[in-house]
């Protein structure tokens, strides 16, 4: 027998038992005769004391001992003299009588501690060490209790688990295919699904009226902190459903989720408009935890002279609290410079400080007398002690930057206050996006998707400009400006699909080659439909108020895309480059 406990289990009333724990050595001290060996497992750290006086072999062996050995020990549980209140087990020791090395351990090349001095890349090669760490013991168990209760309330909603192929074609949702050669079929791929898009579509055809999956999608694009090239969704479908029946229902998951696992009751989740989101915010993804709301300027700024703002087309601000005083010209030299960092793109920033001695300081005090300057800020609602920042130009661009500087503004002033959860809906996004340098107009959901009712009349017979403006019934959800999922009704007609492939540039035979199967099943008693789908990961990383999703997955790829433990991608041979009949021609 390995072990009779765990090293996470005994308290002061397992004192005199006899017990058999089996672990890696986390440290071990020596201190006088006495060495200390503290034993690691999932569920915890067990301190064991070896007494040269007592067992000078055996403390002699232990003194052996190095850090990540795998061993086994038999002892008696007694009473701590130094007792540790940070550790459950902190009341108690292991005498130990018998001590077997299971396997020894080569120095592993970073600390396995809460911190490790590892940095991100040795972590991944050696992800079975990180692993070991409390950080990601604790992340993986949340991950696994996150699906697992995911089930539970999607099972309670009559929600059917159904696996769709991973060998499958093309799923556009807006990034490249991984593809498979087939052997079988010399000269064919397979595309990995960016989605089960096209499958959950045809499942709801097929009456299987509420689908779910726990599912890895695959997207080849350019990589970023947040994003994984295989990553994991929560993917739904149902039938004979409307929009707000289907944000009912996950908001529902969405509730029962922060209950069961965080302990956190969330209020109803507001609905927002794509429109007001931006207007309001300049994101469809708002972070609500902090007010600072865009200010619109136009009036009370144009026509005074100011060139920058009187050809601009929008002017616009918001309003940071408290700062006139404490930011010094240098501390707005750097946050403008920052505003003009190429990732951002602003060419200057304007501001007004309301000071606290009722004085007004401006960039643009030539222009604008402190009466009209103090004017605005009584309309605007600016105190003693206030900084308006403005931003003028082209109203999405404008728009867009402001966003950075309000997110940048509230993490400054400390306005985000741990542990707040501030979900929120946003409902009714455009169907198109006009893309100026293809020339073609792009799916802003994905192909599937339903223009709102009221539209389906315009996007049939109307013009180019009228299609720019037609909504789609597609919602996000967003937690604390992060998009946790999105979905949307869908089209369920042939005529209208064929439409809006028309549109997103296919031609009538590319159509009908990609995505025919779809089209065909339409016309056998297509039931109405919609769905979502949840990003798995990142949902367990904000449930977590953690930023970064690769802490949730096992066994992550690198921002190359490369798995660093196993070294993958890598080229493979000759014969089977010949047995999938591809050639490489790679230029060096
Ligand atoms: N397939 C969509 C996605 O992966 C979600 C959906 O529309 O249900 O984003």
């Amino acid at each position: 027998m390995y072990r009779s406990h765990n090293c996470g289990e005994l308290r002061s009333s397992d004192i005199t038992k006899e017990v058999t724990l089996s672990g890696w050595v986390q440290v071990s001290r020596e201190f006088g005769g006495l060495t200390f060996v503290d034993l690691r497992d999932r569920y915890g750290i067990t301190q064991l004391v070896f007494n040269m006086e007592d067992n000078e072999a055996l403390c002699t062996q232990a003194r052996s001992l190095g850090r990540e050995f795998v061993i086994k020990i038999v002892g008696t549980v007694r009473e701590r003299s130094n007792k540790n209140p940070n550790r459950p087990t902190g009341d108690i020791e292991i005498e130990v009588s018998a001590l077997e090395i299971l396997n020894p351990s080569k120095v592993p090349p970073f600390t396995i501690e809460e911190e490790s001095d590892g940095g991100d890349e040795l972590r991944m090669q050696y992800r079975y060490l990180d692993l070991r760490r409390g950080p990601l013991q604790r992340n993986i168990k949340f991950r696994s209790k996150l699906a697992l209760e995911t089930r539970k309330y999607l099972d309670s909603q009559d929600f059917i688990e159904v696996e769709t192929p991973f060998l499958i074609k093309s799923t556009p949702e807006g990034a490249r295919d991984f593809v498979v050669p087939s052997r079988m079929n010399e000269g064919q791929f397979y595309a990995l699904p960016q989605s089960p898009q096209t499958f959950k579509q045809i499942l709801m055809v097929g009456g299987i009226d509420k689908y779910f999956q726990i599912v890895k999608c695959f997207r080849d694009e350019d990589l970023r902190a947040d994003r994984q090239p295989e990553f994991t969704q929560i993917d739904c479908e149902m039938s004979y459903i409307t929009r707000d029946q289907i944000l009912a229902t996950f908001e529902g998951l969405t509730v029962h989720l922060f209950k069961e696992l965080k302990g956190i009751e969330l209020a109803p989740f507001p609905h927002m408009s794509y429109d007001e989101a931006l207007e309001r915010y300049g994101s469809d993804k708002p972070d609500l935890r902090f007010d600072m709301e865009f200010i619109y300027l136009n009036e009370q700024m144009q026509g005074h002279g100011f060139n920058v703002f009187d050809g601009a087309e929008t002017v616009v601000g918001i309003v940071a609290k408290g700062i006139a005083d404490s930011y010094s010209n240098k501390d707005m030299k750097g946050l403008t410079e920052w505003m003009q960092r190429p990732q951002i793109g602003a060419k200057g920033l304007v501001y007004v400080k309301y000071q606290g001695d009722g004085s007004i300081k401006s960039t643009v005090g030539k222009f604008y007398s402190d009466d009209v300057l103090s004017t605005i800020g009584t309309q605007i609602g600016a105190e003693k002690g206030d900084v308006l920042f403005v931003l003028s130009g082209e109203e999405e661009k404008t728009r867009k930057q402001l966003n950075e500087l309000r997110l940048e503004m509230g993490r400054r002033l400390d306005l985000i206050k741990e542990g707040d959860f501030k979900p929120l809906w946003v409902i009714d996004f455009p169907l198109l996006e006009w893309d100026e340098v293809s020339e073609r107009f792009h799916a802003m959901h994905h192909p599937f998707t339903s223009p709102k009712k009221e539209d389906v009349e315009r996007m049939l017979t109307g013009d180019h400009a009228t299609m720019k403006a037609l909504r789609a019934d597609a919602y996000d959800l967003v937690i604390n400006g992060s998009e946790i999922g999105g979905g949307s009704i869908r089209i369920h007609d042939r005529e209208l699909q064929q439409r809006n492939f028309d549109l997103l540039g296919f031609t009538k035979e590319e159509a009908q080659a990609q995505f025919g199967f779809l089209m065909d099943a339409f016309e056998y008693g297509a039931p109405p439909h919609g769905g979502i789908a949840f990003g798995f990961d990142r949902l367990a990383a904000v449930l977590n108020g953690q930023s970064s999703i690769r802490d949730f997955i096992a066994f992550p790829k690198n921002n190359q895309g490369r798995d660093m433990m196993i070294d993958a991608p890598s080229p493979i041979d000759e014969e089977q480059l010949k047995e999938l009949s591809i050639s490489l021609n790679i230029q060096e």
